[in-house]
């Protein structure tokens, strides 16, 4: 995305969704929204979350350079409470009170559009209106050791490190090391899986932590070395701990963690390919359309299943820039939620993705 490409726009009307909950319909909306140089002339309304209070004052494009008809991503902002990103739509008001919530909402968006700080200060913060914290009880490193012993994906480049100075000759210990960006405990970016896509150093910081939630797949994985995870998983778990939050990364238990140090048993692979439990295509599509998740993480080589050859989760969340995390390890010691992510990215230019320090803030 071009420095520069991200603009505050307000939205001078609202339109009515009343039957758009728990799903809502795509609607058109009766406007076109003009901005500086940008003409929005098809916003879709999707995902409602809160709908029954949403009152929009800000949409914040994403990527504007893409903005073809539609948003792609829009985060919106409302006044007083915590923003969220929503996916190519806007909504708001409610049935009973359609006309004056429009009357409020024009006053409002006048108002705000006037507001110029107000915008800019959101236009920093994208995603977060408010002060944020992180509280917890304990750190958790979710990386693996990065060492030339590291089970790799056939074919990927080996882990070499070369000392390059010692305290004996130069005074100073230094070494050099060359690594597979998809290799240790690592990121994917969207360019690894779609042409002209962005990508790892275009994260924006904030972007990278992120509330989490541990999915625990040891017994179907164990039972099935090629077990895809279903629906069925996610709902097992909603019933025991609630909803999963918009905006979470969803963390994949499957207990490959322990193999990590044998890395044959690790990849497990035979002449069919590797075989390691991982999240379906359709999985992964319910997780982005009805849980607006960021992303997924695995404590396997990756998030797709390891006979799939299509990667169909990788492909869904990162055409949304959202997040993979691979090779995660000590997701053991996570509670099921609760827990708060911190990425470190490498930030490669134009980067297929990097290994990545993954700290886990732990209530
Ligand atoms: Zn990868």
């Amino acid at each position: 995305m071009a420095e520069g490409a991200r603009q505050v726009i307000s939205i001078s009307r609202s339109y009515m969704l009343p039957d758009c909950f728990p799903v809502p319909p795509r609607r058109s909306p009766p406007e076109i929204i003009q901005y500086k140089n940008v003409s929005i002339t098809g916003v879709l309304a999707r995902r409602c979350c809160r709908w029954w209070d949403a009152r929009l004052f800000f949409v914040e494009l994403s990527a504007v350079d893409k903005v073809q008809g539609k948003f792609h991503q829009a985060s919106t902002g409302r006044e007083g409470s915590s923003s969220s990103m929503i996916e190519e739509g806007i909504v708001m008001t409610t049935p009973t009170q359609k006309k004056s919530c429009i009357k409020r909402m024009s006053v409002g968006v006048l108002a705000a559009l006037l507001s110029v700080g107000v915008a800019k200060a959101y236009a920093k913060n994208k995603e977060i209106t408010g002060m944020q914290s992180i509280q917890f009880r304990k750190v958790v490193d979710l990386s693996h050791i990065i060492s030339p012993t590291i089970p790799l994906w056939p074919n990927d480049p080996p882990v070499v490190f070369d000392v390059v100075a010692s305290q004996e000759k130069d005074g100073y210990y230094l070494r050099r090391f060359s690594i597979g960006e998809h290799s240790a405990t690592h990121m994917n970016a969207p360019n690894s899986f779609h042409p002209n896509a962005n990508g790892i150093d275009t994260y924006k910081p904030e972007s990278l932590v992120r509330p989490a939630v541990v999915i625990d797949i040891r017994a179907q994985a164990h039972d099935d070395a090629d077990y895809v995870i279903g629906v069925q998983d996610i709902e097992k778990w909603e019933q025991a701990h609630g909803r999963i939050d918009q905006g979470s990364v969803v963390l994949f238990y499957t207990g490959w963690q322990a193999l990590w140090n044998d890395p044959k048993r690790f990849i497990n692979e035979d002449s069919k390919g590797p075989h390691f439990p991982g999240v379906g295509a359709a999985t992964t599509k319910f997780l982005l359309e009805e849980r607006q998740i960021a992303g997924v993480g695995i404590d396997t080589h990756g998030a797709d299943p390891g006979q799939d050859t299509v990667y169909a989760t990788n492909s869904q969340i990162l055409a949304k820039d959202g997040i993979v995390l691979e090779c995660l390890t000590n997701l053991d010691q996570l509670p099921a939620k609760g827990t708060t992510l911190v990425i470190g990215v490498l930030r490669l230019k134009e980067g297929s993705g990097s290994p990545v320090s993954v700290m886990a803030f732990t209530p």
